[in-house]
C-alpha cells in the first residue's frame, strides 16, 4: 500500500459494521485492499464542504455522495437557472428557478441514502466562513471569484483545514491541495496555501469570469472528479495528495502537466511571521463584489423567463427595471464618451448618417446582433485601421456586448485622431432589454 506522510483526515472509522445494504452498495471499494470495510467507514465518518454547487461542486458532491462520505455541507446562494444546465449536472430542467442547494439534497440524498446533507444558502464571506467551516474535516473550494477564493483559504489556513482547490476557465483547468499544515509528500516540507501561489488578486476586470470568457461544459467533470479524488485520498490517508503540485489540464491538447508550488516564509498567512490573524474584507481586498449584481439580475431574469414556460421568451420577457434614459438604475453613464441605446435607436430610426461598429468577436455576432452594425473585433481593430480611416470624419458608434470593450476601441479611436466616436452604454444585453425586448441574452 502507497504510504503517506499525512495522517487521514477526518475522525477515523466509526465503531460498529457496515449493515448488509451498505455493503452491497460499497462493495467495489470494500474489495479494495487499500479502502476496505475501515477505509469505507472512514469515508462514512468523514464530514467534508463543498464551497459552490456550480460547475465544480456539482460532480464533487456527486462523487462524493456516491462514496459514502457520510456528511457533505453545500454552500451556494444562487438558484438553478437554465444556463447553468450546460455543465451543473446535478440540477434539470425541472429544477429551474429552485435554491440549488435544495434541488442538490434531493438529488444527492436519492442517490445515497446514508448521506447527511447539510444545505448553507449563504454567501460565504469574513463574517461567517471561520463558523462554517470549524466542523468540517476536507474544505473543497468549487467557487468562481477571487473574494471567496481568498476568504476560504484565509480560514483554512487560520484552523488547519486542507482546501482542496479546483478552477476551470474555457478549455483548461487546474487542480491542488492547499494544506500547510501538512506536508508535501515528496519533499516533506509544509504545503504551500493559495496566497503563497497568488499573493495578490488580479486587477479587477483583468481577468474574465467563465460567463465572459465561458467554459467547455465538460472541463467541470474532469477538474470537478479530481477534486473529489484529493478529498477521499485525504479522508483515507492514501497515496500522495497534491499538497505542493499544481495539476493543469488542457483539454484541447488532452494534456496534464504539474508544477511544484512552495509555501513562502513570507506568506502573510502560512507564512513564518502571519499577520492575517482572522478573516479580512475580501471585496475590499480583492476591487471586486463577491457577487456581481449583473450575472444575479441576468440569473433572476433568466430564471422567470424560463418558469413562464417560454425559453426564448420572444414578447415574454419581463419589463427591465431601467430608468428614464433606459439605463439600469444607478449607471454611470458618461455622456462624453457614451450613448444610450435609446439615443441609436433614435439615430438609426431617423436615418442619420453615422458609421456602427459592433467590436465583438464573430461567434458573439452569431448569437444576436443588431442590424447595421459592422463587425470589426476590438482585437482586430489594427488589421482593419484602412477601413477605419475611411469613416474618421463621421460620426461613430461603437457597441459590445454590455459596454466596456467599446469604451475601449472608443478611446483607441479618438487617441487615434478620431473626433466623432461613442460608445453604447450597457451593449447588447441593454439593447435586448430595452429596444428588442426577449432578445438574446448570453
Ligand atoms: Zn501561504
Amino acid at each position: 500500500m502507497t504510504q503517506t506522510l499525512n495522517p487521514p483526515v477526518g475522525r477515523g472509522a466509526s465503531s460498529g459494521n457496515l449493515t448488509p445494504e451498505q455493503v452491497n452498495r460499497y462493495k467495489r471499494h470494500l474489495i479494495l485492499p487499500e479502502v476496505g470495510p475501515e477505509g469505507q467507514k472512514k469515508l462514512l465518518a468523514a464530514k467534508v464542504l463543498c464551497i459552490g454547487a456550480g460547475g465544480l461542486g456539482c460532480p464533487i458532491s456527486l462523487y462524493l455522495a456516491a462514496a459514502g462520505v457520510g456528511t457533505i455541507g453545500l454552500a451556494d446562494v444562487d438558484v438553478v437557472s437554465p444556463s447553468n444546465l450546460q455543465r451543473q449536472i446535478l440540477f434539470g430542467t425541472n429544477d429551474v428557478g429552485e435554491d440549488k442547494v435544495k434541488a442538490a439534497a434531493r438529488r444527492l440524498k436519492d442517490l445515497n441514502p446514508d448521506l447527511k446533507l447539510i444545505e448553507h444558502k449563504t454567501i460565504v464571506n469574513s463574517s461567517n466562513v471561520m463558523d462554517l467551516i470549524k466542523d468540517y474535516d476536507v474544505i473543497i473550494d468549487g467557487t468562481d471569484n477571487f473574494p471567496t477564493r481568498y476568504c476560504v483559504n484565509d480560514a483554512c489556513v487560520l484552523q488547519g483545514k486542507p482546501n482542496v482547490y479546483g478552477s476551470i476557465f474555457r478549455f483548461e483547468g487546474m487542480v491542488t491541495v492547499f494544506a500547510p499544515h501538512m506536508k508535501n509528500p515528496d519533499t516533506g516540507e509544509r504545503g504551500p496555501c493559495y496566497r503563497c501561489m497568488y499573493p495578490e488578486p488580479p486587477d479587477p476586470g483583468s481577468v474574465p469570469s467563465c460567463a465572459e470568457g465561458g467554459v467547455l461544459g465538460v472541463i467541470c467533470g474532469t477538474v470537478g472528479s479530481l477534486q473529489a479524488n484529493e478529498t477521499v485520498k485525504l479522508i483515507l490517508g492514501l497515496g500522495r495528495p497534491a499538497i505542493g503540485r499544481l495539476l493543469t489540464y488542457s483539454s484541447l491538447d488532452i494534456e496534464f502537466r504539474t508544477f511544484k508550488v512552495r509555501r513562502d516564509p513570507n506568506c502573510p498567512v502560512c507564512g513564518d511571521h502571519p499577520t492575517i490573524k482572522e478573516p479580512i474584507d475580501y471585496e475590499q481586498f480583492c476591487g471586486v463584489p463577491i457577487l456581481d449584481p449583473k450575472s444575479l439580475e441576468e440569473t433572476k431574469q433568466e430564471a422567470s423567463r424560463a418558469k413562464a414556460g417560454n425559453g426564448q421568451a420572444a414578447g415574454a420577457a419581463p419589463a427591465a427595471n431601467l430608468d428614464a434614459k433606459g439605463l439600469p438604475p444607478g449607471y454611470a453613464f458618461k455622456p462624453d464618451w457614451e450613448v444610450t441605446p435609446r439615443d441609436v435607436k433614435g439615430m438609426l430610426d431617423r436615418g442619420d448618417k453615422f458609421y456602427f461598429i459592433d467590436c465583438r468577436l464573430p461567434n458573439e455576432y452569431q448569437i444576436t446582433n443588431i442590424p447595421g452594425a459592422e463587425l470589426i473585433p476590438l482585437q482586430q481593430i489594427a488589421q482593419h485601421r484602412e477601413k477605419l480611416e475611411q469613416h474618421k470624419d463621421e460620426k461613430i458608434v461603437v457597441h459590445c456586448k454590455s459596454g466596456g470593450r467599446s469604451l475601449q476601441f472608443t478611446q483607441a479611436l479618438r487617441q487615434a485622431g478620431f473626433k466623432d466616436v461613442k460608445s453604447m452604454a450597457g451593449g447588447i444585453s441593454l439593447w435586448n432589454k430595452d429596444i428588442n425586448p426577449g432578445g438574446p441574452q448570453y
